[in-house]
């Protein structure tokens, strides 16, 4: 056994529920397998929200985390009622983790599963999307929340996927996005892809569009390998990933940052299995292994999963798992977590056995990028009018619009002026595009168009600029479908 001559700095919450017994459990295999950690421990979850801390987690426990970079949790309660913030965001949002890296195995026949075969890291992106949190009500009728994709935001977490599957051996990474769609978001998603993808020509790259996708990946998982995925198709797919693997109990997730990476179980806190030793340790102690990866213990990684793995193929098993045919004994956590111990320096037989690769840590180099030439060809302005028709708001809007002049206006994006269709539900949120006959317009005009609104009784309730990058129009002319 390799011993590590110097011990690597990490942070570790026990939480709430069954947190502290899974985490003991975990921590005990860890340094049976000659973990060389040097471990700070901090409180988070219920008893901080209790306290008054509206985030679960303090200054000083986030101090630690940005210490020592590494940060292994347990899963927390997060008390009912409104008021208190998602700890998992805070800590995803102050270190900027854009990364949710999540490996969903199927482990049969000993573990139930529909999809023997499956062997999948879901790489969701964590930060953009349409999980930014902007959300308004404009009209009475009209909310809307805003999907914002950075060039930047799509080519950290597809680079990361990239690098992901060359340090794991992989073979092919797939993107799902809705480009059909939504062209420009999805669009520069897939786009990133595409020019990311040719830096890795060992690497077979591949993309679906995420329905299709989505529905060939619950069907036949065995056909994909590392998929990596905007921010709220990965939400959904890595649950279902996770579930279809039949190993919610079992796995594990890491979120990567650029200088701080947090490991935890999917699960959560399971209150009603609290305190009573039994609670399934697999999730946490696969979240470990991916960290002892990350802190460059591949060969204590190694150890600690085949020894599971090992554990899984004798049939021992929590009773989340528990099958009379294919199990020999039914286990509590902690005599799990000493099954384990037991089977340290031993592989599975029929499992496929894993060696981890020792690599320098996965980061990621970003392309710098210029500027574009940018021009303002016109401007949309929405507008919140009740009981209008399109053919009154175009009459009323078009003899104050000069420089710019009237194009169109939709609603719900929906073209309804000119022409337009009876059938269309109207609400009272209406898009007014305006171009600019000269080829340009500015800001000024723009604002001053907003002001004459204002004077014949229009209300403008936001704008969204009309541009073009190096001369090519950079907005949508049509709807989906
Ligand atoms: P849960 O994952 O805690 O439990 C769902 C079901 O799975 C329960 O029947 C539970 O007994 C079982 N289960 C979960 N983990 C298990 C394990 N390791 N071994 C055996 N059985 C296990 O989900 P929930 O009940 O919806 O949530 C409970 C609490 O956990 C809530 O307060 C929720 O906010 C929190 N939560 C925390 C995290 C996190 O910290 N990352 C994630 C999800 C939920």
């Amino acid at each position: 056994m390799t011993t590590h001559s110097t011990s690597a700095p990490i942070t570790v919450a026990h939480g709430d529920g069954i947190g502290p017994e899974i985490m003991e459990a975990t921590l005990s295999v860890l340094h049976a397998a000659g973990a060389a950690l040097d471990i700070d421990t901090i409180t988070i979850g219920e008893s901080v929200y209790q306290a008054g801390n509206p985030a679960g987690v303090t200054p000083e426990a986030l101090e630690s985390i940005r210490r020592t970079g590494v940060f292994l949790k347990a899963p927390i309660t997060t008390p009912q009622g409104g008021g208190f913030k998602s700890l998992n965001v805070t800590v995803r949002k102050t270190f900027g983790l854009y990364a949710n890296v999540r490996p969903c195995v199927a482990y049969a026949p000993f573990v139930a599963t529909k999809h023997p075969g499956m062997d999948v890291v879901i790489v969701r992106e964590n930060e953009e999307d349409l999980y930014a949190g902007i959300e308004h009500r404009q009209t009475d009728e009209v909310v809307q929340c805003l999907k914002l994709i950075s060039r930047q935001g799509c080519e950290r977490v597809i680079r990361y996927a990239f690098e992901y599957a060359t340090a794991y051996r992989r073979t092919k990474v797939t993107a799902f996005t809705k480009d059909n769609i939504m062209k420009m978001t999805d669009g520069l998603f897939h786009r990133v892809f595409d020019e990311v993808a040719a830096d890795y020509p060992d690497i077979q790259a591949e993309h679906w569009i995420v329905d299709i996708g989505a529905a060939k990946l619950a069907d036949t998982p065995e056909a994909f390998d590392v998929v990596v995925l905007p921010n709220l198709y990965g939400d959904i797919l890595s649950d279902i990933a996770a579930q279809i693997a039949g190993s919610v109990g079992l796995a594990g997730s890491a979120n990567i940052g650029e200088r701080v990476a947090m490991f935890e179980a999917i699960h959560g806190s399971a209150p009603r299995r609290a305190g009573q030793d039994v609670a399934n340790p697999s999730g946490l102690l696969l979240a470990a292994v991916q960290m002892l990866v990350h802190i460059r213990q591949a060969d204590v990684a190694s150890r600690v999963h085949n020894a599971w793995l090992r554990t899984i193929e004798d049939g021992i098993h929590t009773y989340d798992i528990y099958e009379p045919d294919t199990s020999t004994s039914k286990v509590g956590t902690t005599a799990f977590a000493a099954s384990v111990i037991d089977r340290l320096g031993q592989e599975p037989t029929r499992l496929p056995a894993t060696h981890y690769a020792q690599h320098r840590p996965i980061t990621v180099k970003l392309a710098g990028r210029s500027a574009a030439a940018k021009t303002q060809l016109g401007v949309d302005v929405f507008v919140h009018s009740p009981d209008t028709t399109p053919d009154e708001l175009a009459a009323k809007l078009r003899p104050f619009a000069a420089p710019l002049h009237l194009d169109m206006i939709s609603n719900r994006g929906q073209k309804v002026w000119p022409g337009g269709a009876p059938e269309t539900l109207l609400t009272d949120h209406w898009r007014c595009r305006f171009l600019d006959p000269r080829g340009t317009t500015t800001a000024a005009e723009v604002v001053a168009l907003q002001a004459r609104m204002v004077e014949h009784g229009i209300e403008p309730i936001k704008t969204e600029g009309l541009y073009a990058f190096d001369g090519e129009p950079a907005f949508t002319r049509g709807q989906g479908q």
